[in-house]
Protein backbone atom coordinates (compact mmCIF):
# COMPACT_ATOMS: atom_id res chain seq x y z
CA UNK A 1 0.00 0.00 0.00
CA UNK A 2 1.34 3.54 -0.58
CA UNK A 3 0.51 6.10 2.27
CA UNK A 4 1.20 9.61 2.36
CA UNK A 5 4.64 11.02 4.35
CA UNK A 6 2.16 13.77 5.95
CA UNK A 7 -1.35 13.67 6.74
CA UNK A 8 -4.10 15.18 8.93
CA UNK A 9 -5.36 12.78 11.44
CA UNK A 10 -6.56 12.94 15.14
CA UNK A 11 -3.63 13.53 17.81
CA UNK A 12 -4.69 12.28 20.86
CA UNK A 13 -2.12 14.49 23.03
CA UNK A 14 -4.03 17.65 21.09
CA UNK A 15 -7.02 15.93 21.04
CA UNK A 16 -8.03 17.18 17.56
CA UNK A 17 -7.35 16.64 14.18
CA UNK A 18 -3.83 17.58 13.51
CA UNK A 19 -0.77 17.01 10.69
CA UNK A 20 0.94 13.95 11.33
CA UNK A 21 4.19 12.59 9.90
CA UNK A 22 4.47 8.79 9.57
CA UNK A 23 7.14 7.15 10.70
CA UNK A 24 7.95 3.50 10.39
CA UNK A 25 9.27 1.69 13.29
CA UNK A 26 10.62 -1.84 13.93
CA UNK A 27 8.71 -2.81 17.15
CA UNK A 28 5.13 -1.61 17.83
CA UNK A 29 3.59 -1.59 20.94
CA UNK A 30 4.83 -3.10 23.64
CA UNK A 31 1.35 -5.24 25.00
CA UNK A 32 2.90 -7.02 28.00
CA UNK A 33 1.76 -10.57 29.24
CA UNK A 34 -1.07 -12.20 28.81
CA UNK A 35 -3.32 -14.64 30.21
CA UNK A 36 -1.90 -17.16 27.96
CA UNK A 37 1.57 -16.53 28.50
CA UNK A 38 1.05 -16.69 32.05
CA UNK A 39 -0.95 -20.19 31.77
CA UNK A 40 2.19 -21.06 29.49
CA UNK A 41 4.45 -20.17 32.44
CA UNK A 42 2.90 -22.51 34.97
CA UNK A 43 3.14 -25.64 33.28
CA UNK A 44 6.88 -25.78 33.75
CA UNK A 45 8.96 -27.26 31.21
CA UNK A 46 8.82 -31.23 31.56
CA UNK A 47 6.92 -33.36 30.02
CA UNK A 48 3.93 -33.05 28.05
CA UNK A 49 2.70 -29.73 28.11
CA UNK A 50 -0.66 -29.83 26.06
CA UNK A 51 -1.21 -27.58 23.69
CA UNK A 52 1.47 -25.68 24.14
CA UNK A 53 3.96 -28.90 22.80
CA UNK A 54 2.72 -27.50 19.35
CA UNK A 55 4.91 -26.86 16.79
CA UNK A 56 3.70 -23.36 15.74
CA UNK A 57 2.95 -23.13 12.01
CA UNK A 58 4.25 -21.60 9.02
CA UNK A 59 5.03 -18.05 8.19
CA UNK A 60 2.56 -15.91 7.33
CA UNK A 61 2.86 -14.46 3.77
CA UNK A 62 2.96 -11.05 4.86
CA UNK A 63 4.17 -9.47 7.76
CA UNK A 64 2.45 -6.95 9.58
CA UNK A 65 3.92 -3.32 9.59
CA UNK A 66 4.71 -0.70 12.07
CA UNK A 67 4.01 3.07 11.79
CA UNK A 68 4.69 6.14 14.20
CA UNK A 69 2.41 8.90 13.53
CA UNK A 70 4.39 12.20 14.86
CA UNK A 71 2.28 15.24 15.60
CA UNK A 72 3.50 18.43 14.10
CA UNK A 73 1.89 20.88 16.19
CA UNK A 74 2.67 18.91 19.48
CA UNK A 75 5.81 17.15 18.00
CA UNK A 76 4.55 13.77 20.03
CA UNK A 77 4.14 10.80 18.35
CA UNK A 78 1.28 7.67 18.76
CA UNK A 79 1.28 4.35 17.94
CA UNK A 80 -1.20 2.50 16.06
CA UNK A 81 -2.32 -1.03 15.42
CA UNK A 82 -0.17 -2.54 13.26
CA UNK A 83 -1.94 -4.34 9.94
CA UNK A 84 -0.87 -6.67 7.19
CA UNK A 85 0.45 -5.37 4.06
CA UNK A 86 2.82 -7.24 1.32
CA UNK A 87 4.03 -3.60 0.58
CA UNK A 88 4.74 -0.22 2.27
CA UNK A 89 5.63 2.81 0.39
CA UNK A 90 5.39 6.53 1.74
CA UNK A 91 4.63 8.81 -0.58
CA UNK A 92 4.85 12.67 -0.81
ZN1 LIG B 1 -0.60 16.87 18.81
Amino acid sequence: MKMPAKFTTYCPFCRSHQVHEVEKVKKGKTTGLHWIDRQKARRGHVGNRGKFSKVPGGDKPTKKINVRYRCVTCKKAHLRKGYRVAKFELTE
